[in-house]
């Protein structure tokens, strides 16, 4: 998981760190330098919408090459209020109880731990239980 894919607002909750061009205005996930719709370097860093709804998602049962963390887990794609298709891990594992449309919220859960036993994290989208 490089740096830079999200951060710790001050109220404590986690935002994934999207790009949003200054030249047609639109936003994309991850960041990148320059505008994947017009090709502008005009993007600047802007966080992201906390929540967004389900739009499809699966459980992994087996371990992708190189993953050290625990099978099954969830993944899936949430969309955001920007219009942003996030591809991303799911925290509830068993797919039958999610819901199309169901209102997810953005957490940053523990994956493995490193090979200096730090232990390694990375943003995750969980149903929404406020
Ligand atoms: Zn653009």
């Amino acid at each position: 998981m490089r740096d830079g894919l999200f951060t710790m607002a001050t109220d404590g909750s986690a935002r994934l760190l999207g790009g949003w061009c200054g030249t047609c205005g639109e936003r994309h996930f991850p960041s990148t330098a320059s505008c994947p719709y017009c090709s502008a370097e005009d993007v600047t860093e802007a966080p992201l919408s906390p929540t967004g709804t389900l739009w499809s998602w699966t459980a992994v049962t087996a371990p992708p090459p190189g993953y050290g963390g625990e099978v099954p887990f969830g993944f899936g794609v949430v969309e955001l209020p920007e219009r942003i298709r996030v591809i991303t891990r799911i925290t509830e594992a068993d797919p039958a109880r999610l819901r199309r449309g169901q209102v997810m919220r953005l957490e940053i859960v523990p994956l493995h731990r490193g090979e200096d036993d730090r232990p390694v994290v990375t943003y995750a989208f969980g149903p929404d239980e406020r």
